[in-house]
């Protein structure tokens, strides 16, 4: 699909649309020149000239990528309305796909019954899942792993519920030993699993912590706003089909659902936790028996626009393997092909295995010399001005290090390590050029032209 093509497709629809409503004028205080925003739209082109270039498979360093040209036309198409999805007053077409979509991630997700709603990040989604958790088993605390997301302990801060930090394996997962004895001694309401951690990319043992759920009789959240869709490549009898038998989930169609920032998503197992939700607003709710999507979400306005654009792009990308579930595939095929690469060759190593789609690696055998070539590779990398290559860096601990490759010197006490977050399909036909770009940078040789 042309993208140019179809932005004018989209105003024309709107166009026919909106003619219907019948002619008016058109006010002066909003009129433009056409040469004055030209000159304005120069100088918003030219300061976003200083980006980083998160569309090309050259930028392979944070969660980061544009939305699929169906969700940029599903949403400029919509947004040209502004619909609200706070009240079915505010937006009817799209409460109703936003209806639809959440229903599609329950099913996704093996949910039989569903309460949920997008929101405008995993932040606010997570936000509303321990806010339930407070309210369902008041004065409680929460536990959560040391590699979930801050998010976790800063919500939990805002919520004023006690919080526990659960230690990791040496995979980075949580530690079950640990959390057993954790819920066995606290007063614990619920636990915070991570489905796809920010940092490693690991899914958490959400399965076999099914049984502390039935032991304790705590409520499970599964944090999956990274790794939410990698349930369609799911392996069976692991931990993504427990999800279903937890009680709520958060996902980031903003991550990997093709979608521009804005839009999240928490879906509750049990439909009657709508009730800690409710208030009264005079002037909002009036069209309609049914629940309001705004009666089950803490955030009032919110982009209808982004219900269309998810709506229109899970039409074309629906959730099955064959589906969204191809465009995943392909980014974790490269981040296994990237691991082989790096095991093969003499400059890298890998820091584990990648379980999705993010890699960590690094060069040297000390943790002072590691850090330092990190910091050196990141910015060698996207300060090149002829080929530049993006990666992140992320701090690891000397513990967590050692605990993986025993052979590192631990001189210091923490230092960064690579980190490349392969989410974007193309990085499949781009990754042997990446290596071979991060080798050269590595060795400070002339990178092969041509
Ligand atoms: C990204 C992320 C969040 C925060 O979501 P935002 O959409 O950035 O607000 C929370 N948890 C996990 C696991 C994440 O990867």
């Amino acid at each position: 699909m042309d993208l140019r093509t179809w932005l004018g497709n989209a105003t024309t629809a709107f166009g026919t649309w909106a003619g219907g409503f019948g002619e008016y004028q058109a006010h002066p205080a909003l009129h433009v020149e056409d040469d004055k925003f030209a000159a304005a739209f120069a100088e918003l082109t030219e300061r976003l000239a200083g980006d980083n270039p998160y569309f090309h498979p050259r930028y392979a360093g944070q969660m980061q990528k544009p939305p699929h040209p169906a969700a940029v036309v599903g949403y400029l198409t919509t947004m040209l309305n502004n619909p609200n999805n706070h009240a079915l007053d505010g937006g009817p077409a799209t409460a109703k796909m936003e209806r639809e979509v959440v229903a599609q991630l329950a099913t996704m997700f093996g949910f039989g019954t569903h309460l949920g709603h997008l929101t405008s990040s995993g932040t606010i989604a997570n936000l509303e899942a321990l806010f339930v958790a407070r309210e369902t088993h008041p004065g409680k605390g929460i536990a959560y792993s040391a590699e979930s997301h801050y998010t976790h302990p800063r919500m939990c801060h805002v919520l004023g519920i006690p919080s526990y930090k659960v230690p990791v394996d040496k995979t980075g997962k949580m530690d079950l030993n640990a959390l057993d004895h954790l819920l066995s001694s606290e007063d614990i309401g619920t636990v915070v699993m991570t489905a796809g951690t920010t940092s490693l990319g690991v899914v958490e043992p959400i399965h076999e912590a099914l049984a502390l759920k039935e032991k304790y009789g705590v409520r499970i959240h599964v944090d999956a706003a990274y790794g939410g869709f990698h349930t369609l490549l799911a392996e069976p009898n692991g931990p993504w089909q427990a999800i279903a038998r937890c009680d709520s989930v958060v996902v980031d169609p903003h991550k990997h659902g093709l979608q521009p920032y804005g839009c999240g998503a928490v879906l509750f197992s049990d439909p009657a936790v709508g009730r800690f939700y409710l208030h009264d607003s005079p002037y909002t709710y009036f069209t309609s028996e049914e629940l309001h999507p705004g009666e089950i979400s803490l955030e009032c306005s919110r982009s209808g626009a982004s219900a269309a654009a998810f709506w229109l792009t899970l039409k074309l990308f629906p959730l099955t393997r064959s589906g969204l579930g191809e465009v995943l595939a392909a980014g974790r095929r490269a981040a296994l092909e990237f691991a082989v690469l790096i095991d093969e060759s003499d400059e890298f190593t890998l820091y584990q295995r990648p379980e999705l789609d993010i890699v960590t690696y690094f060069a040297g055998d000390s943790m002072s010399a590691i850090d330092k070539d990190s910091d050196r590779i990141l910015h060698a990398g996207m300060t090149d001005p002829d080929d530049p290559v993006y990666v992140s860096t992320m701090r690891v601990t000397a513990d967590a290090m050692t605990a993986r490759h025993p052979g590192v010197a631990a001189d210091v006490d923490a230092g960064r390590i690579l980190r490349s977050v392969l989410m974007k399909p193309e990085e499949e036909f781009y990754v042997r050029q990446l290596h071979s770009r991060l080798t050269g940078l590595i060795t400070g040789q002339e990178r092969p032209r041509g």
